[in-house]
């Protein structure tokens, strides 16, 4: 099922009724294609739980509209929409075995809904086998690793079989190990399973490893969405481009002068049909090649080996941070005892912005 969000703002309202109150989510549209995964990605505070708390009915949209398939369900409540939510906290019955925690939705159903024991034991042990738990169903929450918890929270949260899935920062509590085997876990659900799902995360790593669409968020707006390889290599504003990659693209102050980017003294690259000026430069770390006789001039400070590539940090006073951080190809590793590097660009992993705006700007193509 696609799920079609229409212009929709979150304001709260100021405590106690004084002061400014706060828009979590502003004017925010976008449609979740049916069957495929999209990752809500941005910083801490810009409005991802308060969009996912809307799309499943626990908070009411200011203004704007959200659409299940053709259906309007803006005013539906939570209990009707058939989502299906999975929380960083697990939020386990402790006290309840692997189980009675997995059918626990299954006995709130009434109607023509209802279900036998029988018909609820088939159901859980089908979802159990799926996020493979299914030998432990005798056990309680505590007698489980947080991978396994949080593998009986999805189960819980598809034994009603949802039209949609929501999760909301699911990974956050499993060690680095744990949280790699889980997110190529969820993915593996979720294709087998087909179900639309949102997955809401800081971890930029995180959503580009998982995801079909990556939606990037700031101060509750939408600033990019599209497939994570394009955004990475397209972005639309400094922002995107800093959040996405790591090690992150490194930033300068440079100018815009008869068509070459200056960043100091030197002509790092043609940058055809831009105004004379201020700008901000991105160079992504596989964006350096190292040469000798390249016009970018750099302090060596260390050379870092990593396996097949080896990462070049060096300093320039016109770098945002302080070390300038390149990964190269090993066999080009500069000599020993040089203090200066130098390097050619690879235009496609350098983007220019607006010095003011943070916006991108896009050189004539050549
Ligand atoms: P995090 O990654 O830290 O969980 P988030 O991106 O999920 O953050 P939200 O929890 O959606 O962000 O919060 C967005 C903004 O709305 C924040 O400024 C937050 O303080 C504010 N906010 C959230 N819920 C409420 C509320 N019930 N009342 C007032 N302000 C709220």
């Amino acid at each position: 099922m696609k799920v079609v969000l229409e212009g929709l703002t979150k304001q709260f309202p100021p405590r106690g009724g004084k002061g400014e109150g706060v828009t979590a989510v502003k004017n925010f549209s976008f449609e979740i294609p049916d069957g495929k995964l999209v990752a809500l990605l941005g910083p801490s505070g810009c409005g991802k739980s308060t969009m996912l708390n809307m799309i499943c009915g626990l908070e009411k949209p200011t203004s704007g509209k959200i659409f299940f398939g053709e259906d309007d369900v803006t005013n539906v409540s939570p209990e009707l929409r058939g989502v299906g939510m999975v929380f960083q906290n697990y939020a386990l019955y402790p006290h309840m075995s692997v189980y009675n925690n997995i059918i626990f939705p299954l006995g709130n159903l009434k109607g023509a809904e209802k279900m036998t024991k029988e018909a609820m034991k088939e159901r859980a042990e089908r979802v159990a086998k799926l996020v493979q738990i299914d030998r432990l169903m005798d056990r309680k929450p505590g007698e489980l690793s947080g991978g396994q918890q949080q593998r009986v929270a999805i189960a819980r949260a598809l034994v009603k079989t949802p039209r949609l899935l929501l999760m909301d920062e699911p990974l956050s509590n499993l060690d680095a190990r744990l949280r790699l085997q889980t997110r190529e876990e969820i993915r593996r659900i979720q294709k087998e399973t087909g179900v639309t799902t949102v997955f809401v995360t800081h971890d930029q790593e995180e959503a580009m490893s998982i995801s079909d669409t990556i939606v990037v968020m700031k101060d509750g707006e939408l600033h990019q969405s599209g497939k994570p390889q394009e955004v990475y290599d397209d972005p639309v504003n400094l922002f995107v481009a800093k959040f996405l990659g790591t090690p992150a693209i490194n930033v300068f102050d440079g100018r815009a002068e008869k068509g070459r980017l200056m960043i100091g003294d030197d002509a790092v690259l043609d940058i055809p049909g831009v105004k004379d000026g201020p700008v901000k430069a991105g160079i992504r770390p596989e964006g350096f090649i190292y040469d000798p006789q390249g016009p970018f001039k750099c302090e060596l400070d260390r050379v870092e080996v990593m396996g097949r590539d080896i990462s070049i940090v060096s300093v320039n006073p016109a770098c945002e941070a302080p070390v300038v951080r390149s990964i190269i190809d090993s066999d080009e590793r500069p000599e020993e005892g040089i203090k200066t590097v130098r390097f050619r660009l690879r235009p496609g992993k350098v983007h220019v912005f607006d010095a003011e705006t943070g916006e991108r700007i896009r050189p004539d193509k050549q």
